[in-house]
């Protein structure tokens, strides 16, 4: 059974071209402190099952384009791979959040799977000063290769927080993504609404990434708070 904390029935954001529903399911193993769904990191936080959102897509067919699996961390919860398999024989497309804890559930989805948003929090080898958990740079990475194996539709998209990442560390993700093939890169302002407020509100958000940076992939996109 998945523990779905949340429902959106129609959104335009959250799959960038696309009419898509969004489920938010509980539970994440990492802590970031920019995090907008920190009370979905607890998998205690569920309202809703499978059954609800199955429910659901069954009074939107040939209303919504596809069906965005968010969180927390989507990819926590087994029965992902199922829910996306179900929602993709209904008729939908099928988008994913993912934070890339689970390269290997990953690879299980993909089959699934239409897009892919993929975070990018830092440099690999500096993953544990954004998330707070050791390795995870590892897994982020191995995420990263196997949705370009794939050659799945991805969108790669990095939160920055001054703090954070330093101009150096965003200028190292670009062009390793770059150097990777990625193709889709966005950057964006961390946005102080919604966190536990453990970072600081920043009042000069960085403006956008030098230009060259931009230049180095296909879609590039700065979204402001
Ligand atoms: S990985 Fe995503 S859901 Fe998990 S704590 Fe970080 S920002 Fe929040």
């Amino acid at each position: 059974m998945l523990r779905i904390a949340g429902i959106t029935p129609f959104s335009t954001v959250d799959w960038p071209g696309k009419l898509a529903c969004v489920a938010f399911l509980a539970g994440c193993p990492w802590a970031c402190p920019y995090c907008q769904n920190y009370e979905l990191q607890s998998a205690r936080s569920a309202s809703y099952t499978d059954a609800d959102l199955f429910a659901f897509l069954e009074q939107r067919k040939g209303l919504l384009d596809g069906v965005v699996l968010s969180g927390g961390e989507p990819l926590a919860q087994e029965g992902a791979v199922q829910a996306a398999r179900r929602a993709r024989e209904m008729g939908f497309l099928v988008g994913l959040h993912t934070c890339g804890a689970y390269p290997d559930r990953l690879r299980e989805v993909l089959p699934f799977v239409d897009w892919v948003g993929l975070d990018v929090k830092a440099p690999w080898d500096s993953y544990e000063r954004v998330c707070g958990v050791a390795g995870a740079g590892e897994l982020a990475l191995a995420s990263l290769e196997a949705a370009l194996e794939a050659g799945v539709e991805l969108e790669t998209r990095t939160t920055w927080h001054p703090d954070l990442l330093s101009a150096e560390d965003v200028s190292r993700i670009a062009r390793d993504l770059a150097a990777r093939g990625v193709r889709t890169w966005a950057v964006q302002a961390y946005r102080h609404e919604g966190t536990t407020g453990e970072l600081a509100q920043k009042t000069v958000y960085p403006s956008d990434v030098p230009a060259e940076l931009a230049a180095l992939f296909e879609h590039y996109e700065f979204r402001r708070a």
